[in-house]
Order: C-alpha cells, then structure tokens, then sequence
C-alpha cells in the first residue's frame, strides 16, 4: 500500500553551509526525494549559502552532481530534476560577518508570512553567531524555524552554551535539534511495536526482561575527518546522542499521545533515570578501544592513529562498550548494555530485548536447551524484526528444541523504497511537528550522565584498548559483559 503523501505548505529553506558535505550528501538528496514524491509545493524555495564565490549555474550543477550521485540511480529522472532545481538559489555570503546579506533579506522579504526554516549546516561554533545575525537582519519571524545538527557541544558546559546563544533569538518550540536517528524508520518503528501492539508492553520491565543491548558498529572508518573525530570520540560522537536517543526509546513509558512535548518528557524521564558512573566504577562499566591495522571484506586498511589528522599522541577512543542502568520501577535491575564503535566487521545498528528463562523447565534434558525468548530489533541493514521463539524440532524423536526466528523483514513486507531519515525530519520541520527532535532539556541531562564517564578516564590517564579493524572491538568488552554471565549478540542475517 502506498502511504499517503500530504505535501507541505510552501516555504523557504535557507541552508547555511549549502556547500558543505551534509549539504550535498543528505539534505538536498533528501529534499529530491521528497520532490519526487511530490512533497513540495511549487512555491517551496531552497536557498543555499556559504562564502564559497559561485553563481547560480555553478551551485545548480554542484547539486546536480551530489543528486547523481547519492540518489539511487532508478529513482533519478529529468523531470523531479528540472522541478527541484528550479526551486534553487545560491548566496556568497559570510553567515558572520555584517554585509552581503541584502539578496538573501530581498529573497525573503517577498513572501515574509512563509514557513522559514533556517538550517545551520555549519561548524556548530557559527551557530550562536549566525543566530544572533539572523535577528539583527530581522529575519527571524514567528513562523521561522532553526536546524542544528549534532554536536551540540562537547560537554555540557559548552551545549548548554550553544543552546544559550540560539535560545536567546528563537524560542525553544522554533529549534529542531536533529538527530538522525529518530528519523529512521525502524526507529519510529519500535514506537509502533510498543505503543500499538499490546502483546510486547506488558512484558518491557524487570520482571520479564533479562538485559537489553544496543549496537551501532560501523565498518568505516574516520574518512579523512581525523581532526574532527580525534576531538570527539565514540562517546560524544555516538552516545551522547544517537545510542540514549534509542535507549529512551525502548525504555521510556507510554506517552500520553504522539507530539512533542508528551514524547520527550517521558524521554527525559529515561534520560534523568540514568544511573551515574562514577569516576571509581569507569574500569568495570565501560571500556573504551582504538582499531589498530586489519582488514574489512578481505582489504586491509590503516589503524586509528595512521589515519590523516590523528595525533601521534592521541588518546581518543573509537569504541566503546558501556553497562547502564536506568534506575526506576519498570526497569530496576536490567541492565543496558550498548556499544558503538568503527572499523568493525560490518554495518550493523541493532537493538536486543533478551527475555529472561522460563521460570520452570518441564521438558527432559536431552529436549536441548531451551533459550530465554529474543526480540532483535534491525535498523540497519536489512531492517526488520525478529522474534526468537523455541519450538520441536518436527518429527517422532521426542521432545527436541530448536530457537527459531520469527521474522518480520520490512523489505518484504513494504515493497516501496525505505525513505531516508532525513526526508521525514526535514518534512517534519516543516511542518513544525518537533516530536522526532531533542529538546535542549534532553540533550543536556545526556551530556550530565556522560561528562562523569569522560571525566573518569581522563583520570585514569590510559590510551584505549586495541582491537584489530574488523572485530568487534577490543577483549575487555567482551569481558564486560560475560561477567555477568551474557553475551553479546553478533549472528548475521
Ligand atoms: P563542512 O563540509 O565543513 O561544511 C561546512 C559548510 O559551512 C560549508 O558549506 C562552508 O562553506 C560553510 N561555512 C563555513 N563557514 C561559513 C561562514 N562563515 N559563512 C557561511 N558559510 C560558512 O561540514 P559538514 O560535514 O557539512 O557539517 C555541517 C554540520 O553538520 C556540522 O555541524 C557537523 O557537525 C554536522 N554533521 C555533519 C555530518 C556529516 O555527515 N557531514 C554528520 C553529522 C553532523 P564555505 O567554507 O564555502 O563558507
């Protein structure tokens, strides 16, 4: 079945950094896609800018090349093509300083009662500034919006003083902090499990769960951005943000109703529940690895501290595997174990829910063991759902027992493409719908429980463990969790 498209109401898109890498790689290929679907109203402008000094030709052709070449060549036609760009515009413009910004005030000035969505696709230092000369240009109207990407700061000091500067010009309903994750369609997809399914919520807490792990592994690396990721790390790149997003989700209470506000304040609950690892517990919750040379699919490729812009002397982590608790009724006791981490053997975003044993076994030993039910939920790839059940192996030989998988896979139940997560978010902005986004509250209760963990092993003062590119990170984590007597999940399908 087709889902039903509404387009938006027409509006103006201003994508500062309209040169940059998220620029060409997502935004506009999303947006193509979103024409294509004929999401856009003909009066939809985009308008990017950068103080790269390009007319109106050359930045229609740089997107056309970054079209061709992110968009699935089956879904690229002349027709979306020649519709999308018409709706472009480019301006040379430095976002700090004071001039140059007439075209743009003139641009908008036409239709000054549209949707305006600014999207700071900048270095996140700009965004303070470029908010401040938004307001001193007059730009900013009621029905404006601001886009900020990840990282918003690098501890909570610096977030909450990113969130200062953008508050002090837009109201905190007019900023949509993206998290690309929560536009994942698995993603809104497990809020469908467990609040429109009645057969999974009531078996979500202590009693019924035994532990939940959340992997995010890639098998790239840090592609020639050594100096932004050597700043940064798998904590603050991965955790802070996208790895609590989905731990909030698996573990937050139903909301009231699916908007804003209801969503996130029980997110925050989850967030705020979070127990804190203390400086003395980092050593026995947490470990944190550094791939060394390997290879990937049968090449070989560098390791973390020969890839251009790391320093010879850096101790920045590229994995980590973490043990955390949230500490309330529904989930006392379970633990959440997550781990995120490059150079692994595949691309692999995954959430388990392992259930706890049957309280009485009545099936003879040599039935085979029976294991505890398991619901792995895919985001990637091959999204999809699978529930592990046991069952008698067919046939007269007794009572044998096999855990099979009872498999959802969404590429088969959905025949139509699987939209890019950014094609809902930058929708959703659009229509001004900030459910999928984090609130400043979220995003700084996220750096509060993973500043003591950063703080932790600065004490400690020790370099990462190795793991050779392509496993799944370094012993120690392993090691973490099979002290508690689990295992880290890592069949293929
Ligand atoms: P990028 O490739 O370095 O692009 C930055 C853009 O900002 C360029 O178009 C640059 O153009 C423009 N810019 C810089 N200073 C400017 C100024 N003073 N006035 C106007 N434009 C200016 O960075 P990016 O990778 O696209 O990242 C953009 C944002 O997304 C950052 O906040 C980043 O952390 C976040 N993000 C990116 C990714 C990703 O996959 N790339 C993933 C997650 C989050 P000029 O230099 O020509 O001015």
């Amino acid at each position: 079945m087709k889902p039903k498209i509404i387009p938006v109401s027409p509006f103006d898109m201003v994508i500062f950094g309209g040169t940059g890498d998220l620029a060409m790689r997502k935004i506009l290929p999303a947006l193509y896609y979103r024409e294509k679907d004929h999401q856009m109203p003909d009066e939809g402008r985009i308008i990017g800018i950068s103080r790269a000094v390009l007319d109106h030709d050359a930045y229609v052709a740089q997107a056309l090349e970054a079209i061709e070449r992110e968009v699935n060549p089956d879904h690229f036609d002349a027709e979306t093509w020649q519709s999308f760009q018409s709706r472009l515009h480019f301006f040379t413009l430095d976002a700090l300083g004071d001039d140059g910004w007439q075209p743009l005030i003139d641009l908008l000035s036409e239709h000054p009662d549209r949707v305006r969505a600014f999207y700071l696709s900048t270095p996140p230092k700009l965004f303070g500034p470029i908010s401040h000369n938004l307001h001193k240009k007059n730009l900013i109207t009621p029905s404006s919006r601001v886009v900020v990407e990840k990282p918003i700061g690098h501890d909570l000091s610096s977030a909450q003083r990113i969130n200062e500067e953008i508050g002090s010009f837009f109201e905190e309903n007019q900023i949509f902090r993206i998290d690309h994750y929560l536009g994942k369609e698995t993603v809104q997809n497990l809020m469908a499990l467990r609040f429109a399914n009645s057969l999974f919520e009531p078996l979500l807490n202590h009693q019924w769960v035994d532990h939940v792990q959340i992997s995010v592994a890639e098998s790239i690396g840090i592609g020639g951005r050594g100096d932004y990721y050597d700043s940064s790390g798998a904590l603050r790149d991965m955790v802070q943000n996208h790895i609590l997003q989905l731990l909030c989700i698996v573990a937050m209470e139903p909301p009231v109703e699916f908007n804003a506000d209801a969503v996130r304040d029980e997110k925050l609950k989850v967030l705020r529940a979070l127990r804190h690892i203390g400086a003395n517990e980092v050593r026995e919750k947490t470990v944190r690895g550094r791939y060394t040379r390997g290879a990937i699919d049968g090449e070989s490729v560098v390791g973390y501290l020969e890839e251009k812009g790391v320093p010879a002397d850096s101790m920045t982590e590229t994995f980590v595997a973490l043990k955390a608790e949230v500490e309330n009724w529904r989930w006392a006791g379970v633990p959440f174990y997550l781990r995120t981490g490059k150079r692994m053997p595949e691309r692999r975003s995954e959430i388990v829910i392992q259930f706890r044993q049957p309280p009485h076994l009545i099936f003879p030993k040599n039935a085979n063991q029976v294991m505890a039910n398991r619901l792995a939920i895919r985001l990637q790839p091959r999204e999809g759902i699978r529930m592990y059940l046991m069952t008698k192996v067919p046939g007269p030989g007794g009572m044998r027992m096999r855990q099979v998988p009872l498999n959802l896979s969404f590429a088969e139940a959905f025949k139509d493409r699987f939209p890019l997560g950014y094609e809902r978010l930058l929708m959703d902005v659009l229509r001004g719908n900030a459910t999928l986004f984090m609130r400043r509250d979220e995003v700084e209760t996220a750096w509060r429980w993973v500043e003591p963990i950063l703080r932790g092993w600065e004490d400690m003062h020790e370099h990462p463990k190795s793991y050779n590119a392509g496993n799944w990170g370094p012993t120690a984590a392993i090691a973490m969790i099979e002290r508690d007597g689990r295992t880290w999940y890592e069949e293929g399908y």
